[in-house]
């Protein structure tokens, strides 16, 4: 029950923080926001140098990987 409660508290602190994100960022004066695409930010593989979104990026012994595969090697 406790769990169910956090878990609600947390995703609404989190679209919350998200629409403040997009109204602060969307709103007025927005100066130049390098290297990020809506929101996401391309992280580059440790192993292949290919860029990744840190949403498909894979961390492994605090480094960004693209693929399983370069995370295993
Ligand atoms: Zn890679």
């Amino acid at each position: 029950m406790i769990l169910k409660i956090l878990g609600l508290v947390a995703v609404l602190f989190l679209i919350y923080f998200f629409f403040f994100k997009v109204a602060r960022t969307s709103g007025g004066t927005s100066p130049k926001k390098p290297k990020k695409l809506q929101g996401e930010t391309m992280l580059e593989c440790a192993n292949c140098s290919t860029f990744v979104s840190d949403s498909d990026a894979i961390i492994k012994d605090g480094q960004f990987f693209c693929s399983r595969e370069c995370a295993k090697a």
